[in-house]
C-alpha cells in the first residue's frame, strides 16, 4: 500500500542523501527524531456554557542551527505524526535557506470553522499558556499555518506577552502590521514560490508570460499565489480551489475578484463566471504551473500519472507521495521541492523577528528585496547540485540542508 504518513515520507526523503554525505546510522537516528514534544490537553470553554478538551502538540525537532521556528496548524485531522513531519520539514527549510534557525512546528486537533471568535480566542491563548514555557524569542517562535491567522497570532502574542510580564513580539511571528508584524508577510510565501518558479521556467526556458496555472487551496498561500502568477508575470490562472470544491475559466480567472468572493462567501465555489471543478479534476488540467497549496497526499500513486503540468510548484508541505514523485520524475514534470518552494513564508518571518529584535519596521521594498536574497542563492544551490549529480531538486535540496545541519551538530560536539 502507498505509504501516506508524512513523517515516513520525510524520514525516506531524508535517508535518500545521508549516503552521499556519509552519514552514519548513529547520525541518522539523531537525525530522525525530534528533540522535545510537548503533549497539551486544553479545557475551554464553550459559548453554551459547557467544557470541551482539545489537545495539543509543540514539537520542536532540532535546534542545532538556532531558536526552533514554525507554524501552529488548527485542524480537526491534525495528528501528532504530521506535526513531527511538519516540524522535521521545518528543520530542513530553514537549514536550506541558511537562517539561523532549527525547526518547529504546532498544532491543535480543532475544527476551526465551527469555533465562534470568542472560542478560537480562548482556545489559541489557552494553547499558548500551555506551552509558553519551552517558547520565547530566543527558543521557540511560532507562526501560522494552515487555519491559523494573523489575529490569532495577535492573540498568541499577547498571551505570551502576559505569561512573561512584558510586551514581546519577537515571541511570535505573523502578526499584523499594528502589533510588530512585517510588511510583506502576508504573501510572502507565495512570492518566495514564484521565485522559485521563475528560476526553474528560466531553466527550462520556458515563458512565464501567458502561462496557464492552476492553485489547489485559495487560503494564505494559495490566494496570493494566485494573484502574483498575474501581476508579477502576466500568468493566466484558470483553475483555483478550496474545501468546498474548485472553479475553471480557460480564458483566466480575475483572482483579485475572486479574493472579494470567497471574503463574502467563505469559498471561491459560485464565481460568476466560472465552472465548478472537483479538487481531483484540477490537479490534473493541462496547465503550464500547477501549484498545490493546501495539504499533504495530494498528488499520489494514483492520479501522478495523469498530472500534465510542466513545472509542480510545492507551496503546500508535503502535497507529494514517495510514489507519485517517481511517476512526475519519470513524466520528466519539473518539480519544486517544498521546503525550497515555500521557505519564503519563514524567510519573512525570520525577517519579522529580527525587525522586533531591532525595535524597527522595514519598508515592504525592503523586504522585498530581503526576500529575494535568501530565495535566489537556494534555488540556484539546488539546481547546481542536481544539475551535477543529475539527481533530482528534492534530494538536492536535502542534500544541502541536511550537510548544513550535520556541521552545526559536528562543530557543537554533538556527534
Ligand atoms: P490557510 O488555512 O490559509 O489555507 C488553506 C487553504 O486550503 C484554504 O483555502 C482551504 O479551504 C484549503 N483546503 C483545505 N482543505 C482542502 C482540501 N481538502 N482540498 C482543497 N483545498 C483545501 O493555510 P495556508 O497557510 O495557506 O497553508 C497552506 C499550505 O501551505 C500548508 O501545507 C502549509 O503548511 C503551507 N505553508 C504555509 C505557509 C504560511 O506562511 N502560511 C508557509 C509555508 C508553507
Amino acid at each position: 500500500m502507498e505509504e501516506t504518513n508524512l513523517m515516513k515520507i520525510v524520514e525516506k526523503n531524508l535517508c535518500s542523501c545521508t549516503q552521499e554525505l556519509s552519514i552514519t546510522p548513529e547520525m541518522e537516528a539523531l537525525l530522525k527524531n525530534p528533540m522535545r514534544e510537548l503533549h497539551v490537553a486544553l479545557p475551554i470553554r464553550i459559548d453554551d456554557g459547557s467544557m470541551k478538551v482539545f489537545r495539543g502538540f509543540r514539537v520542536q525537532y532540532n535546534d542545532a542551527r538556532g531558536p526552533t521556528k514554525g507554524g501552529i496548524r488548527f485542524h480537526p485531522d491534525q495528528t501528532i505524526d504530521t506535526v513531527r513531519a511538519l516540524a522535521s520539514l521545518m528543520t530542513w527549510k530553514c537549514a536550506l535557506h541558511n537562517l539561523p534557525l532549527g525547526g518547529a512546528k504546532g498544532g491543535v486537533i480543532c475544527n476551526p470553522k465551527a469555533l465562534s471568535p470568542g472560542e478560537l480566542e480562548r482556545l489559541s491563548r489557552a494553547y499558548i499558556r500551555s506551552i509558553y514555557p519551552i517558547i520565547g524569542p530566543d527558543q521557540d517562535i511560532p507562526a501560522p499555518d494552515v487555519y491559523t491567522n494573523p489575529q490569532v497570532m495577535a492573540w498568541m502574542m499577547d498571551e505570551y506577552s502576559k505569561c512573561v510580564m512584558k510586551t514581546t513580539f519577537g515571541a511570535i511571528t505573523g502578526k499584523p502590521l499594528a502589533v510588530g508584524g512585517s510588511e510583506g508577510r502576508l504573501d510572502a510565501t507565495a512570492r518566495g514560490g514564484w521565485f522559485a518558479i521563475e528560476e526553474a521556467a528560466r531553466g527550462l526556458g520556458m515563458s512565464l508570460k501567458g502561462a496557464t496555472v492552476a492553485v489547489q487551496g485559495f487560503g494564505n498561500a494559495g490566494s496570493y499565489a494566485a494573484s502574483l502568477a498575474g501581476s508579477l508575470f502576466g500568468c493566466r490562472v484558470i483553475a483555483v480551489s478550496d474545501s468546498n470544491g474548485g472553479i475553471f475559466r480557460r480564458e483566466g480567472l480575475d483572482t483579485e475578484e475572486v479574493m472579494r468572493h470567497k471574503g463574502k462567501t467563505g469559498t471561491v465555489v459560485g464565481f460568476p463566471g466560472s465552472d465548478s471543478i472537483t479538487n481531483e479534476d484540477l490537479l490534473e488540467l493541462a496547465v503550464d504551473i500547477l501549484i498545490p497549496a493546501a495539504l499533504e497526499n495530494v498528488i499520489t500513486g494514483r492520479n501522478a500519472a495523469h498530472v500534465k503540468a510542466k513545472i509542480l510548484a510545492e507551496l503546500a508541505n508535503g502535497p507529494t507521495t514517495l510514489e507519485a514523485d517517481e511517476i512526475l520524475s519519470s513524466q520528466g514534470v519539473h518539480v519544486i521541492p517544498d521546503i525550497l518552494c515555500n521557505g519564503g513564508g519563514v524567510i519573512v518571518s525570520y525577517l519579522e523577528m529580527v525587525q522586533n529584535f531591532s525595535m524597527d519596521q522595514w519598508s515592504e521594498a525592503n523586504v522585498h528585496s530581503r526576500l529575494a536574497e535568501r530565495m535566489q542563492p537556494a534555488c540556484r544551490a539546488v539546481d547546481g547540485l542536481s544539475r551535477s549529480y543529475g539527481t533530482s531538486p528534492r534530494r538536492a535540496a536535502y542534500t544541502i540542508a541536511v550537510k548544513r545541519v550535520v556541521e552545526a551538530m559536528r562543530t557543537r560536539g554533538w556527534l
